[in-house]
């Protein structure tokens, strides 16, 4: 057991989210007013009712289809900019609210435009205005990643990060490749990547998820990215963790999501602890509060309750994440001298 003042102590602290999805963490709340905005056909529009499409349940086969499924029903929400305009904004209070001070959320402009057929341009300057708008209000940091799916064409993965180049001066500040790796390489999107790379933009790729490390190798030898969704099959092939260590590479682990798709049987066996010890520059992350039912300040919790992380862990992983973070060099520095005075300051003096 936690004693309560542990967990009140990591809920209130200032806390730094480099790996959510915006298609992952909407309000199921808001999905019902949704679905009776646009007339859903659906038995009831209770909360309740939708959760089994859009949750993983406790009883429920973790594993990939099971998981990715919960995606393709949210791509039927996604109807207007106004639900756009609104999932964003709320991306941003619900972070906010759980003290994030800083976070670079993600969002996949194929998915966003599934329904609303707007151009990639459009829906990456839509969710721009509605997170800039969002975080002024509630005086935190938000950048935006824009993520592209390995699965899908290049001709489209082109456009996105084309448009995406656009809106360096609006808050993105990376790109992302997303979706199954297994069978879809990233190779053949390094062009694109480095097009991404000249702009100034920061390269982060999901990898050593649902393939080993040779896909992780991919992302940081063949891609050049400097951070790595997931990674953690990394520890499959020592030489990988070695790269990881010499080039400084940041994994964004996102424990709970690990086992919801079935990488890792529990969060007991996870391996963030032994990637941590071994040097590896770990972040601790949601991926998707909606799928997972859960909040950041839970994740940290559950590396307290199940990987024996102490509180002084959690702030080193809060200062790599800040060390991580894609913004410019001097707004950096600033991110880093601010959290370095909120978690130094008595309340999380572990
Ligand atoms: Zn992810």
């Amino acid at each position: 057991m936690l004693d309560s003042q542990l967990i009140a102590n990591i809920k209130a602290m200032p806390k730094i989210e480099l790996h959510r999805h915006l298609e992952g963490a909407v309000r199921l709340e808001t999905l019902i007013d949704i679905a009776r905005e646009h007339a859903f056909e659906m038995p009831d529009y209770n909360v309740e009712t939708l959760r089994p499409f859009v949750q993983m349940m406790p009883e429920e086969q973790r594993d990939m289809t099971h998981f990715l499924a919960k995606f393709a029903t949210l791509r039927q929400f996604y109807r207007s900019p106004e639900v756009i305009t609104r999932i964003s904004k709320e991306a941003v209070y619900d972070a906010a609210d759980d003290q994030i001070k800083y976070m670079e959320l993600r969002f996949t402009p194929n998915a966003l435009s599934n329904i609303t057929r707007a151009s990639p341009d459009e829906v990456i300057g839509w969710v721009c205005d509605a997170v800039n708008e969002a975080a002024q209000e509630r005086g935190i940091v938000v950048r935006l990643i824009v993520s592209v799916n390995r699965h899908e064409s290049l001709e489209s993965a082109y456009e996105v990060v084309n448009a995406s180049v656009n809106y360096v001066d609006s808050g993105v500040v990376g790109v992302d490749l997303a979706g199954r790796e297994e069978g879809y390489p990233a190779g053949p999107f390094r062009p694109i990547f480095r097009e991404a790379r000249e702009a100034g933009l920061g390269i982060t790729i999901h990898a050593g998820e649902w393939e080993g490390a040779q896909s992780v190798w991919d992302a940081i030898g063949n891609i050049g990215a400097s951070r790595v969704g997931h990674g953690i099959r990394a520890l499959e092939d020592p030489g990988i963790l070695t790269i990881l260590m010499e080039r400084e590479i940041t994994l964004e682990v996102c424990p709970t999501s690990n086992v919801d798709s079935g990488v890792v049987s529990s969060l007991a066996h996870h391996p963030l602890p032994w990637l941590t010890q071994d040097g590896v520059a770990t972040t601790i992350n949601t991926d998707d509060p909606l799928i997972s039912g859960i909040t950041l300040s839970d994740e940290l919790i559950r590396a307290v309750q199940h990987m024996e992380f102490t509180l002084a862990d959690l702030k080193a992983a809060t200062l790599r994440a800040a060390e991580a973070s894609f913004l410019p060099p001097v707004e950096k520095g600033k991110l880093l001298q601010n959290f370095h005075t909120w978690l130094n300051n008595g309340l999380y003096r572990s």
